[in-house]
């Protein structure tokens, strides 16, 4: 089967339409063969340029975490470093030591009781860092020798990527239902379904469904106290995708990090509040023995001696550069402003859109700088009926149900992102106030979860499990 894009099969008849537009010599484009020869590079690259002029604005773009502004000056040397390749640390010696100075400054951000001997790695974001935290956690649970199935236990809310890890590497997920106004992970949720073949416990900072923070000390201290009970010894794992580079800047007193002794190993995206442009992110482990050292490759081939722990071989050294660009550039009290505005933004957005009337908040932007709202009911319009209306004024605003067991409940998201100013949310405020009389004259909702378009970013349905029925 071929992936593709829902409305292109892929089968184009036309050839792209071109000659008139740029009255050179005739050239034939085909759609979706290669071109039988060659032909100008400034033709190329306007074809390119033009067909490109149609995605959106990302600016407007309120439905992605990831960044969609850098610096003039990190995307220089981003294309400076085009180049270079991660994995060639003997040819690229000084972009693996950038690595390896990342890797140290966000030990000792969270906290790790010995920065120095933390271990940790680049990777292409935090999917590629869930995949090797869970194969961590996988690992130290094939070495107590047990003969069961292995199974993760997680949220229901957890983003895709950890519905992947359970089935690319065949472990059970075990998903806890939302229930009533929990809209993540309870702490005596997650320790009833733990057993001997649990490899872990997954705790998200700031959940993709409605950007709350699961309460990660919680459940470490539930899990203390099973192993008191049972002598189960469970780790945790914390997806910090956002929130690992908000809660060091904006909750430095909330323990979540490697000040919990229970937590083994955390990651988070380069690319989103890390504020490097795609493809970026970082998995790190408490110490030495959270990463069983036998998944680590040696390899020597590129001259050298070079451990790798990795999902690809090549991939790109430039946005491990802007990384540690913007570490440097920003420091500490940087971040602490930009994560700071977008809170704001984001507080300030949520409270007047609780102010218009028809809406009501599921969250309202204080942990990660993202929030969640709902129609009241017995509005004459739905979620769906409000993203379409902000779509046709360019705002992407993505509208989706929520999982077991609150299927009953449809939000709407807004992720503020640095770049999205109070000028910009005003802006959303306006068109919203301008669809809402339309809206409300609807004797019905007229939308459905099918016209949504699809751009929840791993907010999916997954099937939860039953306590005692696993
Ligand atoms: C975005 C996100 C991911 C996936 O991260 P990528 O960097 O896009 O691969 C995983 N978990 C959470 C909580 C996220 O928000």
């Amino acid at each position: 089967m071929a992936l593709k894009h829902p409305r292109h099969d892929g089968r184009g008849e036309r050839d792209l339409q071109v000659n008139p537009i740029f009255s050179r010599e005739p050239v034939e484009v085909p759609r979706y063969a290669l071109p039988r020869g060659e032909m100008e590079p400034g033709t190329a690259y306007q074809l390119v340029h033009d067909e490109l002029m149609l995605d959106g604005n990302a600016r407007l773009n309120l439905a992605t975490f990831v960044s969609t502004w850098a610096e003039p000056e990190a995307l220089r040397l981003m294309a400076e470093c085009a180049e270079k390749n991660m994995i060639d640390k003997d040819e690229y010696p000084q972009t693996a030591e950038l690595e390896m100075r990342c890797v140290h400054m966000l030990a000792r951000l969270w906290n790790a009781p010995d920065p120095r001997h933390a271990a940790g790695c680049s990777t292409t974001g935090s999917s590629e860092a869930a995949m090797l935290g869970g194969l961590a956690l996988k690992r130290r649970w094939q070495r107590k020798g047990l003969k069961g199935r292995p199974n993760i236990v997680m949220g229901v809310n957890v983003q895709i990527c950890w519905e992947k890890f359970a089935d690319y590497f065949e472990v059970e997920p075990r998903y806890v239902p939302m229930e009533g106004d929990r809209y993540h992970l309870g702490a005596p949720e997650a320790v009833a379904l733990c057993d001997e073949n649990t490899i872990g416990v997954v705790a998200v900072l700031g959940s993709t469904f409605d950007g709350s923070y699961e309460p990660v000390a919680d459940i470490c201290a539930a899990l203390d106290d099973l192993q008191r009970r049972t002598g189960l010894d469970v780790p945790v794992h914390v997806d910090g995708a956002s929130g690992g580079m908000i809660a060091p800047f904006l909750d430095p007193d909330l323990p979540w990090d490697f000040r919990l002794p229970r937590v083994a190993s955390i990651n988070t995206s380069g690319h989103k509040y890390g504020l490097v442009m795609p493809g970026v992110g970082w998995a790190l482990w408490r110490d030495q023995d959270a990463l069983p050292d036998d998944l680590v490759f040696h390899v020597n081939y590129l001259g050298g001696d070079m451990p790798t722990f990795a999902l690809n071989f090549s991939r790109p050294g430039a946005q491990v550069v802007a990384q540690y660009y913007n570490f440097l550039r920003l420091g500490f009290e940087g971040y602490r402003r930009v994560q700071q505005t977008c809170r704001d933004v984001a507080t300030r957005l949520a409270a007047e859109i609780a102010k218009l009337g028809p809406f009501e908040l599921i969250t309202d932007g204080s942990a990660i700088p993202v929030f969640a709202f709902r129609t009241r009911d017995g509005a004459g319009f739905n979620v769906f009926d409000v993203s379409a209306a902000l779509r046709e004024h360019g705002w992407l605003v993505p509208a989706y149900t929520f999982p077991k067991n609150r299927e009953d409940l449809a939000v709407l998201r807004v992720v503020v992102r640095n770049g999205f100013s109070h000028d910009l949310a005003d802006l959303l405020l306006d068109d919203l106030r301008r669809v809402l009389p339309r809206l409300s004259a609807q004797p019905s909702p007229v939308r459905t979860a099918d016209d949504s378009g699809g751009f929840a970013h791993g907010a999916e349905t997954k099937h939860p499990t039953t306590p005692g029925r696993h």
